[in-house]
């Protein structure tokens, strides 16, 4: 009786070793997958329209599709790189969320906001290209105090920095304010690298404005330009650097513009297709360099 106990436990003993040992054998091979899996975080390249997205998922390879609500992810690899094209549709709330979505579900290593945008530099013309040193959002403003029929001025509109504090924004002077979300500097110095491969216009840094809004007003344009720095106005990319910062996610926006109205440049929906050919050349550089290290 005393014998077939004592055997008895040191079964149970040798049965639970072996449990364990097997645990930990899995548990340290999860590790492993982790880290292999922390090593492939893709790269996430946005694009709001059809035309703005497809031509980049065209050219992944292994792509297949995802859904969330009505965005699309195009989950696919370039140069054996995990990428993601995700079509995020237009203006600052699809982005918005677009991005919180995609950063919850794919943990991307780094995220390019790309597409068309309108000019307000006069030095720039359609098909050149603006690589976002700097984002910010022009339609965060505060207007001026103004009792009933003083009428109303936007030229007298003051900037709203909103992540200036999580209090009132309408009564914290320290929100009166522009807030610029800079780009990336390794993003950055991938998109100059392949500068001299894209020929249609030229590539320069500059600052993008993005709000809910198509300004056509010149004196409104002049005025961007001249208070906010901005070199091309589009819907979308403050957006995604706003969430992307919240995340701490790298982020870069890159703009190809298809019209400006202060030169006459008319629009053309063929930019879309070259902006995506040139950041396609500045995704493959990024992931050279970051596989290089
Ligand atoms: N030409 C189309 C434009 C679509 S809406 C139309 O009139 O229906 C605007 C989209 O193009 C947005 O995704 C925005 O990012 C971009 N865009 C291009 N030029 C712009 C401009 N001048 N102002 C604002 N958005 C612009």
């Amino acid at each position: 009786m005393n014998t077939l106990f004592v055997r008895r436990n040191t079964l149970l003993a040798i049965i639970s070793i072996l449990f364990l040992s097997v645990l930990s054998g899995c548990t340290s091979g999860a590790q492993s997958e982790t880290s292999d899996e922390k090593a492939q975080r893709p790269i996430m390249v946005q694009g709001p329209m059809p035309i703005e997205a497809e031509k980049f998922a065209e050219r992944l390879e292994n792509v297949k599709e995802e859904k969330s609500g009505s965005f699309v992810f195009y989950i696919g690899t370039v140069d054996d790189y995990p990428v993601i094209v995700a079509k995020t549709g237009k203006g600052m709330e699809n982005t918005a969320a677009a991005t919180a979505v995609a950063i919850e579900r794919y943990n991307p290593i780094a995220i390019i906001n790309q597409g068309t945008s309108g000019g307000h530099d006069p030095n720039l013309n359609v098909f050149d290209i603006v690589l976002g040193e700097r984002t910010v959002n022009i339609g965060s403003m505060k207007t001026a105090d103004k009792d009933e029929n003083e009428g109303m001025n936007p030229t007298d509109w003051i900037p709203m920095d909103l992540m200036a504090s999580e209090g009132s924004a309408g009564e914290d002077p320290d929100a009166e304010k522009i807030r610029y979300f800079e780009g990336d500097k390794d993003l950055l110095a991938a998109a100059n690298a392949v500068k001299d491969t894209y020929s249609e216009g030229k590539v320069v840094e500059g600052t993008i404005g993005s709000a809910d809004l198509w300004n056509n007003e010149v004196d409104r344009i002049n005025w961007f330009h001249e208070n906010y720095g901005t070199s091309v106005e589009e819907m979308e990319g403050a957006a995604g650097a706003q969430i992307a910062k919240e995340y701490d996610v790298p982020y870069l926006g890159i703009r190809i513009l298809s019209n400006n109205k202060v030169n006459d440049g008319q629009y053309n929906p063929d930019t879309a297709a070259s902006n995506q050919e040139y950041v396609y050349e500045v995704v493959k550089e990024y992931i050279s360099e970051m596989t290089a290290e």
